[in-house]
């Protein structure tokens, strides 16, 4: 195989990267080598790669700093309103370079270190991916994800903002109000990490909260000689920022999880408050706190219900410690929260003990019982003698063990509830949040996903960007929906060319990549089909492994036939306690290791599992892709961002009529994508009649065969039996209905195929689907919550540069 354009030849030629000034880089090498010296105190005979990464990051870290003391000195004086994002995930991925993209520092440091001897992708791949998405955990071999071992060069420690966080105890109730006393105390340590515009010198904050024992912890015991176990306790207490829950839509009602959820609630109002009293409308310039100001200044987003105590948990601060009456505070709190859903599978929605939280926080549960209280006053007087509507309204679900229905909880207590995607948020109003709907249908919006531009095309694809940009300029960056005069393109003979060209670069490098990482050769003029996100039975990863099976079973029986040649990959993270995510990644290796074996098939079809599926995986397997997969159950994946990134990256998508798909497909053009299966009507309908998988089994001969062959131990020789589960799920209790789109997947397969053989024709294709990825910007997706939820203006203008020597 012939070795692409080195990195850095090919980076030179790419102007979406920031020119390499000849100043800059001369101070760039300079700083480089002083925090080689002073911060990480090496010298070049004894540093190693991640040395010089270190080096590299501090290096740009520097440029950072004044324009983020800057920006928040400009907030200060300005006192805009405020967003505040809570969230208990962050898919983040790395830092290094995104940094460099956005302050247009690429080139420079690239040439910099070109000319210290290093290559700089070498040196980025050093770095970790931030460990805040749920995809810490649940690699193929189970390994703790420890990405601070040798420190984060991005974060600040702000011991000074600190903050006490009380769990436990009981409730005492005055004339003057309710007491909450006899607290256990975590502390609430912030790290804050920059977040910069792209070269707009605007840099905002992630703050993310550490928990630390206090000094005092557990000093009684200290006392009495329990030293070791006060020791231990204190572990115990900080042990609720140590862990992030693994699940991907599944709700799991452990203590510690609603203990992280209300630490970072607490935390972060104790902040906002803070911040809000030394604003102008607190007493900065008014003698007493205005609170009915608050939604003015503030706006909170809850994102999914993991932060939902924050709608308790402000109504415990505004009428217990600042003391104002019910009604008032219920108004602002209203008027500050909104919530967005994220998944409509009932197993996904947090459903928490009554008996966990009169435990852990008793207050909170007699608020939540007054807010339940006055919901359902207000329900009865709208509907009158309906008491199943009550019921099914009430924030408290009875019957067996009591429950509170955080969603519910969330609505009644936010002024916009949103879904993710349109047929998303049309499935909220009509099943879910129905009565809800009715009684409030003010409150509903929708708010379709996007992904940053930045990161998923110029970062990750500087290839593309480039023969993008020399098209059309390099505005699109900040301004997607100009990728739509793309459409004048779809002819262009050179343009076509260059758009083939920069993919088949892209799957050489990604073949390289895996060769070396993962010590398989693919062919890479194949076609590379790639599914990769969390393995969940709804996404339905085992539709694909049939697809897979059927069309080596067709190669097998017809061997001489023109088969297109596929590399199909597979990737993704199971949460450790899914056994059917897990058994779904074995059958996709076993299916690979008959495959890739057989000489009859050679490299005409491959299968590959892409293990350690993260953010950095996916910067360098999407870019690669020909084709996407988004194959979930119409109805059931909320909305989907893979499926963006793929398009935006010249991939085809072959999907259902779910999630953003459908937008996709609107976008773009429905002829331009490869869309089967049944829709959300027709899986309702399904359902009314009765799925029946053996129906399908029986009337569909090579479906049979894919199943018997499983059943049978065709793929797992050794271990026959391997794969009964799967088999009696998909024949006997498949949620999901995978074979219910067998037949129409396959046929659509069929025509992705023919397709792949015009390679003029496919490219045409992939020309519409880029221009057609305006919408699924993100920045149009933050600019819609500011004007439609928050009530704010989004602006383009920059802030001064800073001089980066003062
Ligand atoms: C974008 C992304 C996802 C989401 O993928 P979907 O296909 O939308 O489920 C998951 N994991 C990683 C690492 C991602 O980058």
């Amino acid at each position: 195989m012939s070795k692409p354009l080195s990195d850095h030849d090919r980076r030179k030629q790419i102007s979406v990267r920031g020119l390499a000034g000849i100043e800059n880089v001369a101070e760039l090498k300079q700083n480089f080598n002083r925090h080689l010296h002073f911060t990480l105190v090496k010298d070049r005979n004894v540093a190693t790669k991640r040395d010089y990464y270190f080096a590299l990051a501090h290096t740009v870290r520097e440029h950072l700093i004044g324009r983020w003391i800057r920006t928040q000195q400009h907030y200060y004086e300005k006192d805009p309103k405020r967003v505040y994002y809570i969230s208990l995930e962050f898919y983040m991925g790395r830092t290094l370079q995104n940094t460099m993209v956005n302050l247009a520092l690429e080139n420079a440091c690239d040439e910099a270190t070109y000319q210290l001897g290093l290559d700089m992708e070498e040196l980025e791949d050093m770095e970790e991916d931030a460990g805040l998405g749920n995809g810490g955990l649940g690699r193929l071999v189970e390994e703790a994800d420890d990405w601070l071992r040798y420190g984060n060069p991005w974060e600040k420690a702000r011991p000074e903002y600190m903050r006490p966080v009380h769990f436990y105890g009981r409730t005492e109730h005055h004339p003057d109000g309710v007491k909450w006393v006899d607290t256990q105390v975590v502390l609430a340590l912030p790290y804050d990490t920059p977040v910069p515009g792209y070269r707009n010198n605007v840099v905002n904050t992630m703050r993310l909260w550490s928990a630390k024992a206090p000094c005092e912890f557990n000093l009684k015991d200290f006392n009495v000689g329990g030293y070791i176990q006060a020791v231990l306790d204190r572990n115990l207490a900080e042990n609720i920022s140590r862990v992030l829950y693994p699940n991907d839509n599944f709700f799991e009602g452990k203590e510690l999880r609603l203990k992280q959820e209300y630490f970072v609630v607490s935390a972060t109002l104790q902040d906002i408050i803070r911040r809000f009293k030394v604003s102008k409308f607190g007493s900065r310039e008014i003698a007493r706190t205005d609170f009915s100001k608050l939604p003015d200044k503030v706006a909170i987003q809850l994102n999914d219900t993991h932060p939902a105590m924050a709608i308790p948990e402000l109504m415990r601060v505004l009428v217990d410690e600042e003391k104002l009456d019910w009604d008032k505070a219920w108004d602002i709190c209203v008027r500050t929260c909104a919530y967005t859903n994220h998944t409509v599978l009932p197993e996904a929605l947090e459903r928490w003990p009554v008996d966990l939280f009169a435990h852990l926080l008793p207050r909170h549960l007699e608020i939540v019982y007054e807010i339940n209280r006055r919901h359902l006053e207000r329900v009865a007087a709208k509907y009158p003698g309906d008491v199943d509507r009550l019921r099914r309204m009430s924030l408290i679900e009875e019957g067996g063990q009591k429950r509170i229905n955080m969603a519910h909880l969330c609505i009644v207590g936010s002024h916009a509830v949103n879904g993710v995607a349109q047929i998303h948020s049309d499935i909220l109003k009509a099943t879910v949040f129905k009565d809800f709907y009715e009684m409030e249908p003010h409150k509903f919006q929708n708010k379709t996903n996007g992904i940053t531009p930045r990161r998923w095309l110029v970062m990750c694809n500087p290839g593309l960007a480039e023969v993008i940009a020399e098209r059309i300029g390099e505005d699109f960056i900040r301004d997607l929906d100009q990728l739509q005069s793309l459409r004048n393109y779809v002819n262009d003979e050179a343009f076509i060319r260059d758009i083939a060209k920069v993919k088949q670069e892209n799957k050489l490098k990604f073949a390289v990549h895996l060769e070396e990482h993962y010590k398989v050769k693919i062919n890479p003029n194949s076609m590379f089909d790639i599914q990769v996100k969390r393995i969940h039975e709804y996404k339905r990863q085992l539709l694909n492994c049939l697809h897979i099976i059927t069309y080596y079973n067709r190669i097998k029986k017809e061997p001489n036939k023109q088969w297109t040649p596929r590399t199909v990959m597979i990737g993704g993270k199971a949460a450790p306690g899914y056994h059917t995510a897990k058994m779904i990644i074995r059958l996709i290796t076993a299916i690979g290791e008959v495959v890739n074996n057989d000489p009859v098939v050679g490299d005409r079809l491959k299968v590959i599992f892409l293990e350690n599926y993260r953010v950095t995986l996916a910067e360098k397997a999407i870019p690669a892709a020909d084709l996407s997969e988004q194959i979930s159950t119409a109805g059931t994946e909320a909305s989907g961002t893979g499926n963006m990134k793929f398009m935006l990256n010249g991939a085809l998508t072959i999907g259902t009529m779910d999630g953003a798909n459908v937008e996709m497909a609107e976008e773009a053009g429905e002829d331009n994508l490869f869309i089967f299966g049944m829709r959300v009507d027709d899986v309702d309908a399904l359902d009314m009649k009765g799925y029946h998988a053996e129906e399908y089994y029986n009337r569909l001969p090579e479906l049979k065969q894919a199943i018997d062959q499983i059943a049978g131990g065709f793929f797992s020789p050794k271990q026959p039996d391997l794969f009964k589960e799967i088999v009696n799920m998909l024949m006997h209790h498949d949620r999901f209905k995978v074979f219910a789109d067998y037949e129409d997947y396959i046929k659509c397969q069929e025509k992705v195929n023919a397709l792949y053989k015009n390679p003029k024709e496919w490219t045409k294709k992939v020309i519409y689907n880029i221009a057609g990825c305006g919408k699924f910007s993100s920045d149009r997706t933050i600019a819609q919550y500011a004007r439609e939820i928050w009530g704010m203006e989004p602006t383009l203008e920059k802030l001064p540069a800073p001089d980066d020597k003062q």
